[in-house]
This record gives C-alpha cells, sequence and structure tokens, in this order.
C-alpha cells in the first residue's frame, strides 16, 4: 500500500494534490485504548489529527489539508460488540460499512436502515461525520437519526460518549461544560472529523420489513411541474421507497430518457394516492429494475466527446424553491456555462431528507450534477468556481451539498463546531475551520 492510497479520498474526490511529507504518521488500531494512545502521542508532539474512514467522503475533510499532521484510520476497527434485537440496536466499531454490518443481520430478520451508495466502502464512523444517507432518507432518516449514541477521543486523549440527550464524560467538569454548551449527536452529525475520533456508536436497527412494491414512472414537460408534485408528496407523507429524478441527461448517455422525469417505487397498497398526485405510467419490475440500472450508470458513464466529472455534486431544493426549481437550474447552468461547462446530467434523491446547519430537518430534492470537464482549468479557477455556486445557493435558498455538507460552505455548522472546540480543544483536522481553508482545498484540485 502507498501513503497516497491511505490519504486521498476515492476516486470521486477532486482533491489528490497533497504534500505527502506532512504526514507525520498513519495508524490504524483496533480500539479505543490505541486510538487515545494515538492521539496523546500526536498532542505530545504538536501534530493535528484527521480521522479517516472509507476515505469515500467528497469534501476534502478526510485528507486533512496539508498540516504536518497524522492520520487514523478506522479500517481496523470493524468489530461488532453487543446486540439486542429486543430493544433494537447495535454496537459496533466504527470502520465497518453498512454492508458490512446487514450482512451480520439479515439471517436475523433484522436490517440497519441507511443506505448511501457508496455503502460498500463508506464506514459508519464517516457517514456520521458526513450525516450521509442514501435514497430513502426520505423513509429511513440520515445517519444521525440512526445513531443512537457515540464514544469519542477528543484530542486530550479523554473520552466522551455523546447522544441525543447530551454528554458522559468522567472528567465531570468537562461533563457539565459541555452540557451547558448543549452539546448532542447533532453536533457530531457531520462534524467532519473537527471534533475527536468516534471508536464505538450504537445504532438502530429494526426488523426487515416485507412489502410489496409497484413501480411507476412520472414524466413533465418542465421541473417545475416535477418540483410540485414533490411537495405533495411531502405535505401527504407519501410512502415512496425509491424516489428518483433525472432533471437533465446527455443525449449520448440517456438512452430512452427523456427528462425531466420521477422513477417511483411504493407500496402497492398506495397506488391511488399517488396517482391523485401525479399520472404516472406503471413499470413492471422488470422495466423499473432497467431503469433504476440506466440511472446508476448515468455518473459512471463519458459522452462521446470530453470527460464528465462532478464539480459540485449536490444541491438541496427545497419548500417553496421547488416550486421555482426550473428557474433555480436555469441560474445554476446559466453560472456554469459562464465558466466552460457543458450539461452532463442532473439526478437524485426525491423526496428526501437531510438537515439545515443549524439542525433543522428539511424536506425536498437532493439533486447531483455533473459538467463535462472543461480544458486548461486551474484547480484554483475550479475552487471558485466551486465558492460562487454556494453563494448562488444561498442567493437561492438551496442548499449546498445537502449530503456532502462542506462546514465552510455552513457558516451556522461553522460557528457552532468552533464555539465546542474551544471547551475540547482544536486538533482535529483544524484546516476545515480555519481561514485559509479554501486556498487549502484550492491547491488541492
Ligand atoms: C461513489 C460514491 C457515492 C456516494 N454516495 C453517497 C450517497 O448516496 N449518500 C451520501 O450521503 N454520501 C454519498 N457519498 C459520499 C460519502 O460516501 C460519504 O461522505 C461517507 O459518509 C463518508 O464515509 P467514509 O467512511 O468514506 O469517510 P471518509 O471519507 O474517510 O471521511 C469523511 C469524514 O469523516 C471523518 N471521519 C471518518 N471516520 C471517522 C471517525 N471514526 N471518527 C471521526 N471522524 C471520522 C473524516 O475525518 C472526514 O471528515 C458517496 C461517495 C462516493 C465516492
Amino acid at each position: 500500500m502507498r501513503i497516497r492510497d491511505v490519504v486521498i479520498g476515492a476516486n470521486a474526490s477532486m482533491y489528490y494534490k497533497l504534500d505527502f511529507r506532512k504526514i507525520k504518521g498513519v495508524y490504524y488500531p483496533r480500539n479505543t485504548q490505541e486510538v487515545i494512545d494515538i492521539v496523546k502521542h500526536a498532542q505530545s508532539n504538536g501534530f493535528t489529527v484527521t480521522p479517516k474512514g472509507g476515505g469515500s467522503g467528497l469534501s476534502g475533510a478526510c485528507t486533512g489539508g496539508n498540516d504536518e499532521r497524522v492520520m487514523i484510520s478506522s479500517l481496523q476497527m470493524k468489530e461488532i460488540l453487543t446486540i439486542s434485537k429486543d430493544q433494537g440496536y447495535i454496537d459496533v466499531q466504527p470502520g465497518l460499512n453498512p454492508d458490512q454490518i446487514n450482512e451480520f443481520l439479515t439471517p436475523m430478520g433484522m436490517r440497519f436502515y441507511v443506505a448511501p451508495s457508496s455503502r460498500d466502502i463508506a464506514t459508519v464512523g464517516g457517514i456520521l461525520s458526513t450525516d450521509g444517507g442514501g435514497n430513502d432518507t426520505w423513509v429511513n432518516g440520515t445517519m444521525r437519526d440512526n445513531t443512537i449514541r457515540v464514544k469519542m477521543v477528543l484530542y486530550d486523549g479523554r473520552l466522551v460518549v455523546v447522544d441525543h440527550e447530551g454528554v458522559k464524560c468522567n472528567d465531570t467538569d468537562l461533563e457539565a461544560r459541555l452540557n451547558e454548551t448543549g452539546v448532542t449527536l447533532h453536533d457530531v452529525a457531520s462534524s467532519h472529523g473537527t471534533l475527536g475520533f468516534i471508536t464505538e456508536m450504537r445504532l438502530n436497527i429494526r426488523p426487515t420489513v416485507k412489502e410489496t412494491l409497484v413501480g411507476g414512472l412520472a414524466e413533465f414537460s418542465e421541473c417545475n411541474a416535477l418540483g410540485k408534485v414533490l411537495i405533495d408528496m411531502i405535505e401527504r407523507k407519501s410512502p415512496i421507497r425509491y424516489g428518483e429524478a433525472i432533471t437533465t441527461a446527455h443525449k449520448d448517455v440517456r438512452q430512452d430518457f427523456d427528462p425531466p422525469l420521477l422513477i417511483l417505487e411504493f407500496p402497492k397498497e398506495n397506488e391511488e394516492d399517488i396517482r391523485d398526485i401525479t399520472d404516472y405510467k406503471p413499470l413492471d419490475a422488470k422495466e423499473l429494475a432497467r431503469m433504476k440500472d440506466i440511472r446508476i450508470k448515468l455518473p459512471k458513464r463519458n459522452p462521446k466527446e470530453g470527460v464528465q466529472f462532478a464539480l459540485f455534486e449536490g444541491y438541496g431544493f427545497h419548500g417553496d424553491n421547488l416550486l421555482k426549481l426550473q428557474d433555480s437550474l436555469d441560474e445554476i447552468e446559466a453560472l456554469l456555462n459562464s465558466k466552460g461547462m457543458a450539461p452532463f446530467g442532473k439526478y437524485g434523491h426525491g423526496p428526501s431528507k437531510w438537515y439545515l446547519g443549524d439542525n433543522t430537518p428539511t424536506y425536498g430534492l437532493i439533486l447531483h450534477s455533473r459538467e463535462i470537464r472543461p480544458e486548461g482549468r486551474t484547480g484554483e479557477e475550479m475552487l471558485n468556481t466551486v465558492l460562487e455556486i454556494v453563494e448562488k445557493c444561498e442567493e437561492l435558498g438551496v442548499t449546498p451539498k445537502p449530503e456532502h455538507k462542506w462546514p465552510f460552505s455552513d457558516s451556522v455548522k461553522k460557528k457552532r463546531l468552533d464555539e465546542i472546540r474551544q471547551v475540547i480543544g482544536e486538533g482535529f483536522n483544524p484546516f476545515l475551520l480555519s481561514p485559509e481553508c479554501n486556498d487549502v482545498l484550492g491547491s488541492m484540485v
């Protein structure tokens, strides 16, 4: 294994130009005590610490920037510790991914219901740190909704247990201060490794649901109409088990898709309710599977000319914004075009759920975006475009990157993380919250 394999993100990440000499050690602990020893060693030598799971995070956070740092990987922390079917939880180490947990649970008729597309590589520690979820967050919630509590090692080696109520710690002074600050699991969710290293997690599990599902395809002449359908589904809490919108697909790869459209799967008994909201065309199981396959392969293909890439990757449309979906998309597209990018694909989960930086649950459409890469652009230019898109999102009331949130694009979350770090120390992933973060990330594109 080479050091670059440990440090850079998965191949979907755009951050790969790192100064490897700044990495002072890569550790693979097996338990909480080993993590404590490593963190204390890093602290006493003045090195910052970057936690790393599967490396599939797209925000650049798992690289650690270019600080003199140690990396701690959770990939040797893959034990299942306890399971209670009756009480509906499983205690695990953070390096397991959802597929591995479900491989263990399936024979028992139980399931862990968090399923990002990266569920075969993303670890549960990493998923909580980005508050990820799949195209079923609408039904099953994000990772924070499915986590009961975590154990976390802080930069000075102290261990805290954080749940939805607050914090417990052997150090009663620290416990009191963190509880006065109101720290809960909401703060650990989407903290991008800036608070501490998660060493154990208690996760919600539930019996496997058995139901008969049917498929449908709703097609629209423009996206505002699609947005209205999503609003109706959200208001009626429609039991959509799979909802994928495609608003743009390049002609070379779209096959017989004619966007905008919505691929749906829902319980048979709800056929009439869904028909009441939108006039969908029924899909048999084979046709539904084919549609899902075209959708999942879209971002993996290239047009005949040029190469597609993920510059920004995610837009969260919610509330009234869904009624102006087409108008907002037109504005975003115009910005991208002005930077030399041609549209390749926009597709994503709807209805869906995510949290805003102030922990408000939000419901809407998470749209992923792919463009055809322009030639000759520098990393700095690319990152500046990303920052302009963040500004555009703020202007339009769209959540930037709802799945892979970047702390530096969310001032509310950033302020909160700063507040907590003043109590617990600032040695974990400091580059992410520093004013130089954009320059550091720009130099790595
Ligand atoms: C092909 C692909 C598909 C994807 N699909 C989805 C999707 O459908 N939904 C979605 O939400 N995301 C998706 N993602 C994004 C990605 O999978 C998530 O961000 C994931 O949650 C990161 O998990 P990880 O283990 O790879 O973490 P990493 O990338 O290793 O790290 C992510 C962050 O978590 C921190 N971290 C990791 N482990 C710990 C720990 N033990 N303690 C404290 N902090 C820690 C890191 O410091 C970093 O800040 C996708 C990514 C790819 C490449």
